[in-house]
């Protein structure tokens, strides 16, 4: 039946109505609430592309836990900004590390709050990668180097200081090239640090515990160290399907995680590709994943429907820092209306099929939902 027997604009006269016909409706109980913990006391350091996210002392962060709790929120998921790093990641697996630290505070103050643990290595490691670094190509001898560079590098005439400048400059670049050692994140080595991380979490308190590194076999790893240390009812969300992104670029502010040389291409998904994604998804359920989530969300709503569409897990998707700090600093420019968007955003999160959505914005949309 069409116009003008059927008019669609009937059931949007009237907020009442709108709302009877709403279809997607957001609550407190789908968010997570992401959070930094540091070292010290009374610390309460704002991150500066992200207003409004603070890096957090224990203390402080278990504040801010029962004021999250407080509005409905059910789920933290913690990061750790360790006061030293190395090159396999102590902080992230120690009993006294940063986060082991504060789950126990929160299991102690809020006992009731959901504890979810990211695991991956980038936080603690002084390269910054999410895995053991390896050399795949042996470096040269700067002699050699130094030859090879004479081969390649082109005979000219100098005939004035500029010239010479630039003809040095360029030899340099060729010596640097012919010297460099060529880097690999080595896969299997860095399944057993993740395996004990995640053990560690967990006997800290930890409820949910949350991979984001994108090893190959990390939560079949993860999955047979938990139960063999009896945790056989510690959940895994595994950041399934988790896109190289340039939206990452503020958490990397907030963690202190930035890869020292390099990126994560070699790990992380390629934006392009969704059938991949269905794959890298379907292999973490095959390896014991009880909830799947898709990351960056709004990029990627796409994928999240597919995923929604396909897989009957419990699906979250993470709202990142860059999704966050774009709408922030929009507002704060007075381009668009805050609140609007945000809620807006996380709706189309939402509808897309994600039923859990970690965002920064999680404390915000609870007032308003309130
Ligand atoms: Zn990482």
């Amino acid at each position: 039946m069409a116009f003008p027997v059927t008019r669609l604009r009937r059931l949007r006269r009237t907020d009442q109505l709108r709302n009877l016909v709403r279809e997607t409706r957001l609550t407190p109980e789908a968010f997570v609430y992401p959070m930094f913990v540091c070292p010290g006391e009374g610390v309460r350091k704002e991150v500066r592309s992200m207003p409004g996210v603070f890096n957090l002392s224990v203390d402080e962060a278990v504040k801010e836990a029962q004021e999250v709790h407080s509005l409905g929120i059910p789920s933290v998921i913690l990061f750790g900004l360790p006061d030293r790093k190395d090159e396999v990641a102590t902080g992230a697996w120690a009993d006294d590390g940063i986060v082991q630290q504060a789950a126990r505070a929160m299991k102690r103050g809020v006992p009731d709050l959901i504890l979810m643990g990211d695991v991956c290595l980038c936080e603690y490691m002084s390269h910054g990668h999410c895995g053991i670094v390896k050399a795949a190509s042996t470096p040269k001898s700067l002699g050699a180097a130094a030859r090879d560079a004479m081969n390649t590098a082109r005979v000219v005439a100098v005939r004035n200081r500029e010239e010479k400048k630039k003809a040095i400059e360029a030899l340099a670049t060729v010596v640097t090239r012919a010297a460099q050692v060529e880097f690999e994140i080595d896969n299997d080595a860095s399944l057993e640090l993740l395996a004990r991380t995640s053990v560690s979490l967990t006997r800290a308190g930890i409820d949910i515990i949350a991979p984001s590194d994108m090893m190959d076999g990390r939560v079949a790893a993860i999955r047979a160290a938990l139960d063999e240390a009896n945790f056989i009812n510690t959940p895994i969300l595994s950041y399934a399907a988790k896109f190289a992104s340039g939206f990452y670029g503020p958490f990397r502010e907030a963690a202190d995680s930035a890869p020292q040389f390099g990126d994560r291409r070699s790990y992380q998904m390629d934006g392009a590709n969704l059938r991949e994604a269905m794959r890298e998804i379907e292999l973490d359920i095959e390896e014991g994943a009880d909830m799947i989530m898709v990351k960056p969300a709004m990029p990627y709503l796409d994928v999240i429907a597919a995923a929604r569409d396909r897989f009957d897990l419990p699906l979250a998707a993470y709202q990142v820092s860059g999704e966050y700090a774009m709408i922030e600093a929009a507002a704060r420019n007075g381009w668009i209306e805050h609140d609007r968007v945000m809620m807006e955003a996380l709706l189309s999160i939402r509808r897309a099929g994600a039923s859990i959505i970690l965002t920064y914005h999680a404390k915000a949309a609870a007032r308003l939902l309130a």
